[in-house]
């Protein structure tokens, strides 16, 4: 809603290309559910969720995706790997015939958190265009 979006804009980080909050999901200090792990990516439920499924699917080692807006083509593989991923966590948790992928990239798109991660969202109706 707007009142949810205006305090994300105002409250909205800079990429500073320091730690962030996924630092400490990824090493198991702070909990997650997490519904999807191999040895490069970690998919696990949005803290806040936005649709009945809402799980954010991240690379475990950021190597310098803090948003998409900064990829190079290096990173190639592990964006392949992540949107692969998206498409296991869908599956798993049974919306694979219709769920939604998000990237929000940069302060304009409401990012709040400069590791690069996909939304996955699902189980519910979706509209168009976003918000
Ligand atoms: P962004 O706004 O950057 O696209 O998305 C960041 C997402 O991370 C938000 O949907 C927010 O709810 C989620 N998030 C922030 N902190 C935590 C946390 O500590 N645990 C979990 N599971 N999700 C979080």
């Amino acid at each position: 809603n707007d009142e949810e979006t205006s305090a994300r804009v105002a409250a909205a980080d800079a990429d500073t290309g320091g730690p962030t909050i996924y630092d400490k999901i990824i090493a198991k200090e702070i909990p997650s559910t997490i519904v999807y792990e191999d040895d490069k990516v970690l998919a696990f439920r949005d803290i806040n969720p936005q649709a009945p499924v809402h799980v954010l699917v991240i690379p475990k080692s950021r190597d310098g995706l803090t948003q998409l807006g900064k990829a190079e083509k290096r990173h190639g593989e592990i964006l392949g790997e992540l949107l692969y991923a998206a498409k296991i966590v869908a599956e798993k948790e049974g919306i694979v015939d219709g769920f939604r992928v998000v990237i929000n990239s940069g302060p304009t798109a409401c990012q709040s958190v400069y590791h690069l991660h996909l939304h996955v969202l699902g189980g519910r109706q979706m509209a168009w265009p976003p918000g």
